[in-house]
């Protein structure tokens, strides 16, 4: 195991300690990058606690930027990988993180590391301040691969955490909700306001906790024609059951047999189907 020696740098969660890094490493937050620096160190020690981060935990954390979130993590005692697009930032991260030997800076795109080959098949949480440009892709990307992961603690946009925990019926459920619970159990844990940034964003923060389920919420036949039907309602939303899974290449034919099979009324909308309800329908059409 290695030794997790602290280091002697000051906090970079603070106001002044990240504008004297941007200053000094003439940086300007890239808009285009989602980069909104964490400068509340309550914010970051809340999420260190959501991630129940300690010794003995390997941290992927998604965009580490200037190591802000990252000093934290490594604060705990954990193992942290760091995954970083913006070319600039492992330089900086050199010097911000010097002393943390429990921190591992990758550069590159989340979307196209290879994350298996990275933290390897034992069980690892993830932590991120993500880049709002990109979360669903993230989450989505994250949980389709059936990563090993526990625990998920993500700082995201207070919209789309809302839209991951709605229920049925809601104007805001829709396929990212239903794919959130299937794979774990979201809770958000608090409101971050766009003060504790620099810049301060334009849209409201919270942090939000997934646990990752042991086995999926509901048992299926086939993942993939799970999913082909939850894309198929939401597609056209507006639109029955019927008539938004035949826009999306179902037979109408197969579609009235499955509906008819499950017991759903072919005149309900999507959005008011359960996950139960959407296993069902995927199920009486996986042959
Ligand atoms: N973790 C830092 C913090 O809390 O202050 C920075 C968070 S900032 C909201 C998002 C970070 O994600 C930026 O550093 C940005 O460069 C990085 N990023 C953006 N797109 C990325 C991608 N596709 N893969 C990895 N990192 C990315």
């Amino acid at each position: 195991m290695t030794d997790t020696t602290k280091s002697t740098q000051p906090v970079i969660a603070d106001p002044q300690v990240t504008r004297h890094i941007m200053k000094a490493f003439n940086l300007r937050a890239a808009k285009k990058l989602g980069q909104n620096f964490l400068v509340d160190a309550g914010i970051v020690q809340g999420i260190v606690e959501a991630a129940e981060a300690g010794p003995g935990d390997r941290i992927l954390e998604i965009g580490p930027g200037i190591g802000t979130l990252t000093q934290g993590l490594a604060e705990s005692g954990a193992e942290v990988t760091a995954v970083e697009l913006d070319k600039k930032l492992p330089a900086v991260l050199a010097e911000t993180l010097a002393g943390y030997d429990n921190v591992t800076i990758v550069p590159g795109d989340i979307l196209k590391v290879n994350i298996p080959e990275l933290m390897g098949s034992q069980p690892f949480k993830v932590a991120a301040n993500l880049p709002y440009y990109i979360t669903t892709p993230i989450l989505m990307a994250l949980l389709e691969q059936h990563l090993p992961i526990t625990l998920l603690v993500t700082m995201v946009q207070k919209e789309v955490a809302l839209r991951m925990t709605a229920q049925p019926g809601s104007r805001i459920y829709g396929a990212l909700s239903v794919a959130v619970q299937y794979y774990t159990r979201p809770q958000i844990a608090f409101d971050v306001p766009p003060r504790s940034f620099i810049p301060a964003p334009e849209v409201d923060s919270v942090v939000i906790v997934c646990r990752v389920r042991e086995k999926p919420a509901v048992e299926v036949k086939s993942e993939k024609m799970f999913f082909r039907v939850v894309k198929a309602a939401f597609g056209q939303r507006r639109k029955t059951i019927a008539n938004a899974m035949k826009g999306a290449g179902f037979q109408a034919e197969q579609i009235a047999a499955a509906l008819e099979k499950c017991g759903l009324d072919s005149k309900r909308r999507g959005e008011t189907f359960s996950l139960e309800e959407f296993a069902s329908l995927a199920d009486a059409l996986t042959v």
